[in-house]
């Protein structure tokens, strides 16, 4: 059911989510970007450019502890987090991002640390005038426990599950027709340009050298992976301190040249070429395949990364333009 948030209402909100969960809310810098930040008091900044960094670091941190070994042998698994996190102020592609490594961590064998941070974790997303220059977000599918919807008169919330609903109990109802100047249409996730993209890939249209003089701009600072809220990959290291021994995880990028280097000195990706296309084959043919998803949810991220203008949106503009100059 449709709520309506006075100010107080919407901080009672917070308060009721903070007793349960370690709240995370946007906040802005002083450079005018916003991060999810542990929430002190006072109002979110729910409008405005996307969330700099991406929110499924949250549930796959950048380095991670997998577990301590001491010299006899026994091992000790991190403790999990004293309150599962809350994060607050998702849009729908924050939402699809998470969602996309959900299906990846979750499925079959499930991992175990993802799983870790992720169980009972709520998530508040999103929709409404909360555009970066006050447009329109599309409206939010159940990907998401609650729904903030910032309507020309207010702040509204709609639950999408049974914890949703117990947090807006007792709140206002509001009437379904303050949606009504709303644009609450559903959008296709990726942008046109995207989908051409992925038709030429997976059509082997694309040619050779176009990867060629892609990759001769890579500087190899793999800051396109780091961004990306659905990259998934990551190597393990040991570090030993006296008697014990701690296991970390930490995020790995396909374009850098030690990715898939093998001890005999080997290596499958042996060039930058190699490697740019293997990054986009993966994200529009590869993961089509396996998940029936794309392994992009159009953030954006890489491209605002990306120091020689070749994340996902300028490099898809500039594949269509050749296949278009080339006839194929
Ligand atoms: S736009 Fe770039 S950063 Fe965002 S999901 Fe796609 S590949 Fe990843
Ligand atoms: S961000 Fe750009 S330059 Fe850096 S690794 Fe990715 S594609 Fe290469």
């Amino acid at each position: 059911m449709l709520k309506r948030l006075e100010e107080k209402d919407f901080l009672c909100l917070l308060e009721r989510i903070a007793e349960r969960w370690q709240l995370l809310v946007p906040q802005r810098m002083s450079d005018g970007s916003r991060l999810l930040l542990p929430w002190q008091g006072g109002l979110p900044v729910l409008a405005g450019p996307p969330l700099q960094r991406k929110p499924t670091e949250v549930f796959f941190p950048q380095l991670e502890l997998l577990l301590e070994l001491d010299d006899a042998g026994g091992v000790a698994l991190p403790n999990p987090p004293e309150k599962p996190p809350a994060l607050l102020g998702l849009d729908h592609l924050d939402l699809a991002g998470i969602a996309f490594l959900d299906r990846f961590f979750l499925s079959p064998p499930t991992d175990d640390a993802y799983l870790r941070r992720r169980r009972g974790a709520l998530l508040v997303g999103v929709s409404g005038l909360a555009g970066a220059q006050g447009e329109t977000l599309p409206p939010l599918e159940g990907e998401c426990d609650l729904e903030l919807i910032l309507a020309p008169d207010g702040l509204l919330a709609h639950p999408h599950t049974a914890r949703g609903t117990e947090l807006l109990e007792g709140f206002a109802e509001a009437a379904p027709d303050k949606l009504a100047a709303l644009d609450r249409n559903a959008t296709e996730l990726l942008p046109e340009i995207l989908l051409k993209a992925a038709r030429l890939l997976q059509e082997e249209r694309v040619p050779e050298d176009f990867w060629e003089e892609i990759a001769a701009r890579c500087i190899a600072c793999g800051g396109c992976n780091f961004a990306c809220p659905t990259c998934s990959c990551f190597g393990v290291q040991d570090r030993t301190f006296g008697k014990r021994t701690e296991r970390s995880r930490l995020w790995d990028s396909c374009q850098l040249d030690a990715f898939m280097r093998e001890a005999s000195g080997h290596n499958p990706l042996g060039t930058e070429t190699l490697r740019t296309r293997r990054r986009i084959y993966h994200k529009l043919v590869a993961d089509p395949l396996r998940w029936g998803e794309p392994g992009c949810v159009a953030c954006g991220r890489c491209d605002r990364a990306c120091p020689t203008g070749i994340g996902m949106f300028a490099l898809c503009e500039e594949l269509v333009r050749t296949c278009d100059r080339h006839g194929s």
